[in-house]
């Protein structure tokens, strides 16, 4: 007689928890596919990973369910993007991970909440989210950094840990799955009510993404001309209000013209993306580089060192830079073999605000000028505005790009 009651409760919670992964895989799949239009949108724009908000649904499983069948509620949600939105594009190593990674992050979620006496409370609940985001974020970050070149450029901090509002992204949605999890032991019907915000919440990524698209240049990844500007008048407004001091750079490769005539225009696009990088990769992480125009980059740097004020430390970053661009070789694949492109010069020319003007114009004309005259001084060269005489560089007068073929 204990045993049949024992059996029968025992059939109770299991079909309760049958139920519960039912409806969490059901919602989650439904979610998905109200909002696979947008997933499509997104994919004819741009080929940048999307943000999937499936956590809504794996994070209230975790908290909900024993482990093995929040796992299934991850596979099966995180397997359907990967089948339906996705249509396989992603390669089956990187899901197989990811899928690993959300269960594991499930599991800490569990065992957070396990800690804290189990339960739907506020505390057990918060630290399930702090559980489940730190082990997705370490070992996503884990990841790229074992799979990194170990070679420069090394990965910047934003492609090892993500942007911060994606971090709040992530961090709302584990919020709405907590929602979720209170949610479905209460009123599980008004799940159905979690579906347009989400969708909401999709095209508000979307749209980021899109104004992200709007200020790249595609060739290059920097800002575009425009993006630039828009971006370097409000650091000279907030350099203007807090008294503080910024710094315009602008370089043209020298003869470029030749490497299109030499190697054709793609390898000149090849280069120009080099050199973008290597740009990149010479100044701090929140100076802003943009593409000026064909073969011409710009940079704002704000708020140079205060002991080494002016045009000096100006000329020790553009000259980085110039030495850089000097030393860069270019591997292209070409059909007919491999393809290493050097001998690449550029000529920089730099100006101060409030020094050089008062305006960002007044100082990109400053900086113009500047370029203007490093090109007359006999290219790959560094001029600064403010310098009377530039200090003695170890320029030479750039010879032709070479190439080798191997
Ligand atoms: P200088 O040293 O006087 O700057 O000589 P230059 O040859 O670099 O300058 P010029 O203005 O004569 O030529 C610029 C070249 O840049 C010509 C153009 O074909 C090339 N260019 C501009 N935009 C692009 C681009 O997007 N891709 C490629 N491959 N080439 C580009
Ligand atoms: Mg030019
Ligand atoms: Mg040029």
């Amino acid at each position: 007689m204990v045993l049949w009651a024992l059996d029968l409760r025992a059939l109770t919670v299991v079909r309760s928890d049958v139920v519960l992964v039912a409806i969490l895989c059901g919602v989650g799949i439904l979610h998905t596919e109200v909002a696979a239009g947008i997933e499509r949108l997104h994919r004819r724009i741009t080929k940048t990973p999307y943000v999937d908000l499936s956590s809504v649904w794996t994070f209230a499983g975790a908290v909900l369910l024993p482990p093995a069948w929040s796992t299934l509620v991850a596979i099966v949600v995180f397997n359907h993007l990967w089948l339906r939105p996705w249509r396989r594009q992603v390669p089956v190593y990187k899901q197989l991970f990811s899928t690993a990674t959300v269960v594991l992050a499930c599991h800490a979620a569990a065992a957070a909440v396990r800690y804290l006496g189990g339960g739907l409370e506020l505390a057990p609940l918060a630290l399930a989210i702090l559980a489940y985001t730190t082990v997705n974020t370490a070992l996503v970050v884990g990841a790229i950094a074992l799979s990194a070149p170990t070679t420069t450029p090394r990965p910047r901090p934003t492609e090892m840990f993500g942007r911060l509002d994606d971090a709040i992204l992530e961090l709302s949605t584990l919020c709405l799955g907590a929602v979720t999890a209170v949610l479905l032991i209460s009123k599980p019907w008004h799940l159905v009510l979690m579906l347009p915000p989400l969708v909401v919440l999709h095209r508000a990524v979307l749209v980021r993404q899109l104004e992200e698209l709007a200020a790249t240049d595609s060739k290059t990844k920097l800002l575009n001309a425009a993006a630039w500007h828009v971006q370097a008048a409000r650091e000279l407004r907030r350099a203007q209000r807090a008294g503080g001091t910024a710094a315009v750079l602008m370089m043209d490769l020298d003869h470029f013209k030749s490497v299109n005539d030499l190697y054709g225009h793609l390898a000149g696009d090849e280069v120009l993306g080099a050199v973008a990088d290597a740009v990149r990769g010479e100044v701090r992480d929140h100076d802003l580089v943009g593409r000026f125009g064909g073969e011409e980059f710009v940079v704002l740097l704000p708020g140079l060192d205060s002991e080494h004020p002016g045009p000096t430390e100006l000329h020790t970053i553009a000259e980085r830079i110039r030495h850089r661009i000097a030393t860069l070789t270019v591997a292209i694949d070409t059909p007919d073999g491999s393809l290493t492109i050097d001998g690449l010069s550029a000529s920089v020319g730099g100006a101060s605000y409030p020094g050089d003007g008062a305006s960002l114009e007044q100082v990109m004309k400053a900086a113009d000028n500047a370029l203007y005259a490093a090109k007359r001084n006999g290219r790959n060269a560094v001029h600064i505005a403010a310098m009377a005489t530039p200090p003695a560089t170890p320029t030479t007068a750039p010879a032709a790009p070479e190439a080798a073929a191997s």
